[in-house]
């Protein structure tokens, strides 16, 4: 799997480095798991940047296309969504005791279990024990939870340099930007502007570096190699953890990870409580689910598994932090507690036709994409319309794309309705939005039939006032704030009462509603309806 764009229409001579980064970038945040704008200010910034767009509608269509083959040489592929979703649903079902399971496995094995309910927690007991260790220096691997608590940033407050090791993140690292994707967080770069950033940014990048893939990953191969043969501590996240033995697992495909977990003396991995699946069984049907979502691929190259610590073999300090985070109050969610099953496929940012206009860094999180709609404002309990985090759920089409990709069936568009109304009901009781007074407005004719049929007169004007096209473009304010961003289509050139009266006198059905024949279409699109 390419872990940057490779459609290059961008020379290297044009990329330059501006005041807050490599454009398109996102300078570190306050909070990574949610800054900055609220959802639609931000896309409206991010549906700008048309190289951006270009680099990722190639690598998602991409991924999608190879997932898509992988998935259909899977008779069984919906027994194993089915199969998944059953086990995580049992696992969030009985967490506490799992994670307890988990907890006395990982000690009998000689490893450190740590509980952190916050990320500062979480940073603090990693960095205390990095500086036990006198590190300056550690290596990091499969960190997304690392990311989301801040933990490069807490680290280098504090005289430690960490270093991401995974080639996408080290990108994202080097140039001082955000992750975009949850799989493939440089996903919005080409190969040139990776190129320019080696150039800049790595110490030791070759004088001759070639925008060729092979040469780009060659040089950072030879860069990391150093960092982990001298780094004393790594950091690690985990794609799951298995209750019945203590293990933990990481999936990859470069190989860094298994150098990160193996090379440095003390392992830290901090995951998030619910990475837990209960069996080694259980990893048997997610580890079958998440190469083919994620990357398209039959078996991920590397699946690193380890418990506790060996005598003579891999790190002989390994301490485990169980991360929080706001994740036991989705847990009490009923409907929105489902978010937890995920296992960072990125499979529905893929299909996503919001994700793959406007990119990651619109949602301004660590998480994007459909999954991040449901799961940020959720970690951050962002309801009020006042916290930009409340936006997010509103930042999808409800098309269905999303759950139908969900190897383990989270059923987003349900969750994110939900949230949206739970956004809408924070915000009743003070003055009434634009929405509020709309919906008034409509209810009155809606309420009685006859003055429905009086309303239904006024569609012949309607129609003559759309003009040749049959569509509004332009609506006066303030319907503007809907026709700003999208057509409306004439009305039909009868009322649903015309054809049903039509239809009673002459025994059948007549052929059409529409004046230009449209029969059937749909009255807010104009597009199929048969
Ligand atoms: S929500 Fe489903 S498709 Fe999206 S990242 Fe999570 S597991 Fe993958």
């Amino acid at each position: 799997m390419t872990t940057m764009a490779t459609n290059d229409t961008t020379t290297s001579s044009t990329i330059t480095e501006g005041p807050r980064g490599w454009a398109p970038s996102v300078p570190t945040p306050e909070d990574p798991l949610k800054w900055g704008d609220n959802f639609p200010t931000a896309a409206a910034r991010t549906l700008r940047n048309t190289q951006m767009r270009r680099n990722l509608g190639h690598a998602t269509r991409t991924i999608r296309d190879k997932r898509a083959m992988r998935v259909a040489e899977m008779p069984d592929w919906e027994q194993l969504r089915l199969a998944g979703s059953a086990i995580k649903n049992r696992a969030m079902s009985h967490l506490p005791e799992l994670l307890e399971q988990m907890e006395a496995n990982v000690i009998a094995r000689g490893g450190h279990v740590h509980w952190a309910s916050t990320g500062e927690e979480a940073c603090r007991i990693a960095h205390s024990i990095a500086a036990l260790k006198g590190a300056t220096e550690v290596v990091k691997v499969k960190s997304m939870v690392s990311q989301e608590i801040g933990l490069n940033e807490y680290f280098a407050e504090r005289g430690i340099n960490a270093w991401e090791t995974d080639l996408a993140e080290m990108i994202v690292q080097l140039s001082e930007d955000m992750p975009s994707h949850i799989v493939v967080p440089a996903i919005h770069r080409n190969r040139s502007e990776v190129r320019a950033i080696f150039k800049a940014r790595m110490e030791d990048a070759p004088e001759d570096l070639s925008d060729e893939p092979p040469v780009l990953t060659a040089a950072a191969r030879a860069h990391l190699r150093k960092k982990f043969l001298s780094a004393k501590v790594a950091i690690s996240g985990a794609n799951m953890m298995i209750a019945e033995s203590g293990t933990l697992v990481v999936v990859e495909s470069e190989g860094n990870g298994r150098m990160c977990l193996t090379v440095p003396e003390t392992l830290v991995s901090i995951v998030g409580i619910e990475k837990i699946v209960p069996t080694y069984q259980d990893f048997e049907v997610i580890a079958q689910l998440l190469p083919r979502s994620a990357t398209g691929e039959r078996m991920n190259p590397y699946t690193s598994l380890w418990t506790g610590v060996t005598p003579g073999d891999g790190p002989q300090e390994f301490h485990l932090i169980l991360l929080d985070n706001g994740r036991s109050k989705v847990l009490a969610d009923p409907i929105g507690r489902q978010a937890l099953h995920c296992i960072r496929c990125g499979s529905c940012m893929n299909v996503c036709p919001v994700y793959e206009h406007v990119g990651g860094h619109a949602y301004q999180s660590v998480y994007p994409g459909p999954i991040g709609a449901i799961l940020t404002p959720q970690l951050r309990g962002a309801f009020d319309h006042h916290d930009p985090a409340a936006s997010l759920p509103f930042a999808s089409s409800l098309c269905n794309a999303c759950f139908d990709a969900c190897p383990m069936r989270i059923n987003i568009p349900d969750v994110l309705v939900e949230l949206r109304h739970r956004a809408v009901e924070a915000q009743r009781g003070g003055i009434p939005s634009f929405w509020d007074v709309a919906m008034k407005a409509a209810s009155v004719p809606m309420s009685k039939g006859s003055r429905m049929g009086m309303a239904g007169k006024v569609l012949p004007l309607a129609r003559v006032m759309a003009g040749p096209g049959q569509r509004f473009v332009n609506l006066p304010w303030p319907a503007t704030a809907w026709s700003a961003t999208r057509d409306v289509p004439a009305p039909p050139g009868q009322t649903f009462r015309a054809w049903m009266a039509e239809r009673d006198k002459t025994g059948s059905a007549p052929s059409g509603r529409g004046a230009s024949g449209r029969g059937g279409a749909c009255g807010c699109c104009g597009q199929g309806g048969k």
